[in-house]
């Protein structure tokens, strides 16, 4: 999912944050929603589709305010429907909250009878509007904001990136891995306004400054009075998702210093070192597998071509939620280039495989397309074990690394060869501690345990 924050009297807040959705539509393009604040009335609207199926300049002015959260979703927890879109908007003591979520509890089962317990209405079947209603809870037990906030989250097990809105300012949080990333970017500086995101990219469409991440286990809050920070976890230990820097975020997002792209092209040469090969062409599968097409190409010589043109009004078709619908998407999205491909051989090069359905169709196509031989190269390790962390790679049983070699899976896709980038090698290009991601679908090592029963429902 994408969430965004901002909290900057006098602006537009509502079609500020509308961009800041556009920019992190990649996250989720199932639903959006946007919630304003306007003193203690809040005016809320979010549906299914797009950013720009949901919204329009009349929504967009009917939501005024000084305060505005988004969301984009990407269903991990709960199913695809309207009443699960976020915010998710709950009333306190104190006041109404909307909280936007980004990743997945993995203790929602204990969470869930904790709150019936106490006659919660769930409205809703997702994690995101159980953490809300964990912070009513604990408002309701007499705490206030901070700390009714800090108390719900050591409720919370797993990946939590979230952006909490109030009447009175706006709340960044990170769970004490940091699992899913979050920043905070400055908006002008008279005053200082401020602004929440998922990734850098969505600072930048609205001309906001990178400021800093919101830190593993931190919580800020923003107000009339500025910014303040609570480092509320005894035990951050940083693990962000490598799936981020891979795939998931955008490849103009900036983490650690850098762009996603440049790690990406790093890959690239690493996977070329790694396993070279003998071919005319190399090319990327747009867009994902594009930055480490390019490295793949600087580091081997072998030129760089565009081998597939993608359709760029067809989404991702992996975020769509059916098997069917990902079997129809991907004949939509690709096109090979026969003239480029005839009579070649092919170096074709993606971040990842995940169940080998795109990989399939995509190398049958290319051979149909008179490419003499077909050469696999993959800039991550064979996915092996599913995410509980809000990635929705499936249950262990539809990923074609958990019980296939990588020999199997070749032979499987029909290609010539096949290579996946070393563990070693992903982690590495990063530059930073290898000890400091999230690597649990090429490893099985989970950061965060997972409940058995959780357990049970994803691996074989
Ligand atoms: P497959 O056909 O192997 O299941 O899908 C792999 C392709 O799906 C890759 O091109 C990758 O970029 C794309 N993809 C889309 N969403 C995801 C995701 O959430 N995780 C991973 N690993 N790949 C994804
Ligand atoms: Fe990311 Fe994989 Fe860890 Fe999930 S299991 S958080 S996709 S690295
Ligand atoms: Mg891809």
């Amino acid at each position: 999912c994408g969430v965004f924050g901002i909290y900057a009297p006098g602006e537009d807040v509502a079609k500020l944050a509308y961009f800041g959705l556009y920019a992190l539509q990649h996250r989720g393009q199932e639903s959006a929603g946007i919630a304003t604040f306007e003193g203690e009335k809040v005016h809320l609207h979010k549906n299914m589709g797009l950013v720009s199926q949901v919204f329009n300049e009349s929504i967009l002015d009917k939501l005024s305010g000084n305060i505005a959260i988004g969301h984009t979703r990407y269903s991990t927890t709960g199913s695809s429907r309207k009443r699960n879109a976020q915010p998710a908007l709950v009333e306190t003591r104190l006041g109404k909250v909307a909280l936007a979520h980004n990743g997945n509890l993995v203790n929602t089962m204990q969470l869930r009878s904790e709150l019936l317990k106490d006659n919660c209405n769930l409205v809703t079947s997702t994690d995101s509007e159980m953490i809300a209603l964990a912070i009513a809870q604990e408002i309701k037990a007499g705490a206030e904001w901070l700390e009714s906030c800090i108390r719900a989250f050591h409720r919370c097990s797993g990946a939590f990136s979230l952006v909490i809105g109030t009447a009175n300012g706006i709340m960044g949080a990170r769970d004490p891995n940091g699992i899913r990333p979050l920043v905070i970017g400055t908006l002008g500086n008279n005053p200082v306004r401020y602004v929440l995101a998922s990734e850098t990219c969505g600072l930048d469409i609205i001309g906001a400054e990178y400021l800093r991440d919101v830190e593993p286990g931190e919580l800020v809050w923003i107000t009339e009075e500025g910014l303040a920070s609570f480092h509320w976890s005894q035990q951050p230990q940083r693990k962000l998702c490598i799936f981020e820097m891979i795939y998931f975020a955008r490849p103009d997002s900036v983490m650690h210093d850098e762009s996603l792209y440049s790690y990406r092209m790093r890959l690239g040469r690493r996977l070329a070192e790694e396993s070279p090969v003998d071919a005319d062409i190399v090319f990327g599968v747009p867009d994902s597998g594009i930055p480490a097409a390019i490295g793949f190409s600087q580091s081997s010589g072998i030129p760089y071509v565009e081998g597939l043109i993608k359709n760029r009004y067809v989404g991702r078709t992996f975020i769509q939620p059916t098997q069917s619908m990902r079997e129809t998407g991907i004949r939509m999205k690709l096109n090979p280039l026969k003239d480029v491909l005839y009579g070649k051989r092919v170096v074709i090069v993606d971040d990842s495989i995940v169940r080998g359905t795109t990989s399939r169709k995509l190398v049958k196509a290319l051979y149909e397309a008179g490419a003499l031989e077909v050469h696999m190269r993959i800039s991550s390790p064979p996915v092996t074990h599913p995410c509980f962390y809000g990635i929705d790679t499936d249950s262990q049983d539809q990923l074609i690394a958990a019980t296939k070699s990588v020999e199997d899976i070749a032979k499987q896709l029909e290609v010539d060869s096949l290579a996946y980038l070393s563990w070693q090698g992903m982690v590495e290009a990063t530059r930073e501690d290898p000890q400091s991601f999230c690597t649990a679908c090429f490893t099985g090592d989970y950061p965060i345990s997972i409940p058995e029963q959780v357990k049970r429902s994803k691996l074989m």
